[in-house]
């Protein structure tokens, strides 16, 4: 069990910011910005992929209420929402999350955006294999 399970559970105290029964919204403990908050399901899976529909439509269901919430409370105007999926790709607590990051001249998420040069002939066999690799 991780954390965030616990404090679904009220056994970590957090600040809530929203609950459904599918959806729990907190502060983050070690905020980017004034605001940082972590939106996850109840459901306990590690990452995104494994999370059933149910729960993936009821967190797409308020995420954007809760952006909305958090920009009008701290009165930023641009934000970042987050989602980490491996120990790689910078997730440290494997149940899902996002964050939304409130942006402020000096607050945030920094990002290291290195894009790569586009080949449109691997592109093009590249999207008809994800394509076909999509199920449900
Ligand atoms: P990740 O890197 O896994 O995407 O982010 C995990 C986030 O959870 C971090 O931003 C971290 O500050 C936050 N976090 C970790 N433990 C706790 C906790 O006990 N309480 C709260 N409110 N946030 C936590």
């Amino acid at each position: 069990m991780t954390i965030f399970s616990k404090i679904i559970k009220g056994e970590i105290p957090s600040h809530k910011v929203y609950e459904d029964d599918k959806v729990f919204a907190f502060l983050d403990i070690g905020p980017l910005s004034t605001g940082h908050t972590l939106v996850i399901p109840k459901e306990a899976v590690s990452t995104l992929d494994q999370l059933s529909d149910e729960s993936a439509a009821a967190i797409g269901r308020v995420l954007p209420r809760l952006c909305r919430a958090v920009m009008k409370a701290t009165g930023a105007r641009d934000f970042n929402v987050l989602q980490n999926n491996g120990a790689s790709a910078h997730q440290v607590v494997m149940h899902v999350h996002f964050h939304i990051i409130p942006k402020f001249e000096n607050e945030g998420l920094g990002i290291g955006w290195k894009s790569k040069s586009f080949d449109h002939g691997a592109g093009a066999d590249l999207a008809k294999k994800i394509a076909a690799a999509i199920v449900g």
